[in-house]
């Protein structure tokens, strides 16, 4: 089965082609020819994920997938959220978010935080939507240089690591996108 996911950041995928069984043939975004910046303009997590589905949908008549992940830190209210990506402005740039979120988080004792993250799946019978959650704490410092985004300052519950000292095979039993991809696949797996 050929299905597309819907990235262009290649650590992503990385992470999702190491989880895939080998029944599902990956299409990645660049494979397809598709160089577009997809707009992730929704209100919710689950939104985006959506959005950009749809939008490769239109172009593409394969079933395709995509996730969307949020980073919801309790002692602010869960924020940054649905704007995680964008916490420390529109470039997107993933230091300038951590040390904003450890700014913000000076002095704070709660350092309680999770990610989620909606996979959605649109195929020739609809829309379906699988999540996953990881939930952890936001260290003092940043720890360790592999993964991506806020990995260096995020350690799973249980671990005495961060998702930057793990390795591609440990962050993929425990993280948020593991879990929901999971659930994706054993769902593709009962269609077979
Ligand atoms: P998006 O799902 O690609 O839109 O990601 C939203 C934000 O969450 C971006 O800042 C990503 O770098 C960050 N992010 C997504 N997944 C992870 C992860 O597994 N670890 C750390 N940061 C992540």
């Amino acid at each position: 089965m050929e299905l597309i996911f819907a990235t262009h950041n290649k650590n992503k995928l990385i992470e999702v082609q190491a989880l895939m069984p080998s029944h599902i043939s990956l299409l990645s975004l660049t494979d397809i020819g598709l160089h577009d910046e997809i707009p992730e303009t929704a209100v919710t997590i689950a939104q985006n994920a959506v959005l950009k589905v749809k939008y490769v949908r239109e172009r593409f008549d394969l079933p395709v997938f995509a996730d969307d992940t949020g980073l919801l830190v309790h002692a602010l209210d869960n924020a940054p959220g649905v704007h995680t990506a964008r916490y420390a402005g529109e470039q997107r740039d993933n230091d300038a978010n951590m040390n904003l979120l450890l700014t913000n988080l000076n002095g704070i004792s709660d350092r309680s935080a999770r990610f989620i993250t909606v996979i959605a799946l649109s195929s020739q019978d609809g829309e379906c939507l699988f999540e996953g959650v990881c939930s952890g704490v936001i260290t003092s410092e940043r720890m360790g240089d592999k993964g991506f985004g806020y990995d260096p300052i995020f350690m799973p519950d249980g671990y005495d690591k961060t998702f930057a000292q793990m390795t591609l095979t440990e962050k993929g039993t425990v993280s948020h996108r593991a879990k929901a991809l999971g659930k994706l696949i054993e769902y593709l797996s009962l269609g077979q």
